[in-house]
């Protein structure tokens, strides 16, 4: 959708992208600084493998500082973004036939990684009325002797859910009974928190061993060109994926790692000021979105997508088009509209399309006009 809105927008199509999943912000100036910085001071060669010293141990810290665990730099691997460093877990940990539980809607690398790796990936949907969280009774129903791996984002990408303390407590026992599931709980969207804030399932300390931490610096700290990311894993997995790292990439950039010490040891402040301004875009986007008749949206509680089920619309026509499913809709709603959204199927949910609100908020308001117009003249 983000290639087909950039051609129309190419042939002079006022398109408003609602597409990308990417901070519309710019990198904060002490962390441009300090990348400036390093490549003056000469830190331009080869890094070690796993990452600089200086950016584990900052990591270390801020794992203690921001969610209260605690890790060792030799259980630390620094990677080119946070798929690279899912691409490491998961290369690691899967084998041909392999199984990984993915609850649905869920981000799409997961299984694109999984089936690369040689696994079956077995799909558990959760339902918007449970916020598109997974149950206990699922978890334990989708567990067989196969299961390898489960794999989750919280804040989730595309729903924007967050579970709770109490939502992963009672995921514990179920993973403590099944020892050979390793969970990788990516946690890139930490940071963009609007509720009552993050909660790490590698906290419980009887799962220390299970689970696999993914973060980075692209959302947080809107640093997606950068291309850092990171996992805290058992130290042995954590040999195994520097060992694979060294293949594949030799490592993350040097000066990138440099600049990301500066942006986990300094004040969060320019942080927490793009969180604040999603915030105020969520207040505004959803109920804007409630308003359409026919539109049925979650409350996000992080990250910055609105994930609407649309499947109301579905077999309505404007006299031209007639909507089949969430893909004609979300191609109405480009031509139409002009607005770029991505169809849920991508996600594993066809009943909904996704719209990001990291876009500044006349153009939110731009879009959400000319969306329920488009949407009212569906019959
Ligand atoms: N995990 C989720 C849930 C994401 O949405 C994204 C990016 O869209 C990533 C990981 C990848 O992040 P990075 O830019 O660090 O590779």
């Amino acid at each position: 959708m983000a290639k087909m809105s950039r051609e129309l927008k190419a042939q002079g199509i006022n398109i408003i992208d609602l597409s990308i999943g990417e901070p519309d912000f710019r990198t904060p100036e002490h962390i441009c600084a300090a990348a400036t910085d390093a490549m003056n001071k000469g830190y331009t060669k080869y890094p070690p493998v796993a990452g600089i010293p200086e950016l584990k141990e900052a990591i270390c810290v801020k794992l203690q500082r921001d969610n209260n665990l605690s890790y060792t730099p030799a259980e630390i691997v620094v990677s080119t973004g946070a798929k690279q460093a899912l691409a490491n877990a998961i290369l690691c940990l899967i084998d041909a036939g392999d199984e990984a539980i993915i609850p649905t809607p869920f981000w799409v690398t997961y299984g694109a990684q999984v089936s690369l790796a040689g696994g079956v990936v077995k799909y558990v949907k959760c339902s918007q009325e449970n916020d598109f969280k997974i149950t206990p009774q699922q978890l334990e129903a989708a567990i067989s002797e196969r299961t390898k791996l489960f794999i989750f984002s919280s804040p989730c990408n595309p729903t924007g859910s967050v579970y709770t303390r109490a939502e992963l407590a009672a995921l514990v026992p179920i993973f403590k009974r099944h020892p050979n599931v390793t969970i990788i709980s990516d946690e890139i969207y930490e940071y963009i928190n609007y509720g009552s804030g993050h909660e790490s399932i590698a906290q419980f300390p009887e799962l220390r061993e299970q689970v696999v931490v993914i973060n980075g610096m692209s959302k947080g700290f809107a640093m997606t060109g950068w291309r850092l990311g990171y996992m805290a894993a058992p130290k042995e997995l954590a040999q195994a994926c520097e060992k694979l790292q060294g293949q594949f990439t030799s490592g993350a950039n040097s000066i990138t790692q440099r600049a990301g010490v500066v942006a986990l040891l300094s004040d969060l402040a320019p942080t927490w000021a793009m969180r604040d301004a999603f915030h105020e875009r969520r207040d505004y986007i959803i109920p804007a979105l409630r308003a359409m008749p026919g539109v049925k949206a979650n409350m996000p509680d992080g990250a910055f997508y609105a994930f609407p089920d649309i499947s109301a619309f579905f077999g309505r026509t404007d006299g031209e088009t007639t909507i089949t499913d969430d893909e004609s809709l979300a191609m109405y709603l480009l031509h139409k509209a002009n607005v770029a959204t991505v169809y849920g199927s991508a996600f594993g949910d066809s009943n909904c399309i996704r719209l990001s609100f990291a876009a500044a908020m006349p153009l939110l308001e731009e879009a959400m006009g000319r969306m329920g117009k488009a949407l009212g003249e569906l019959r």
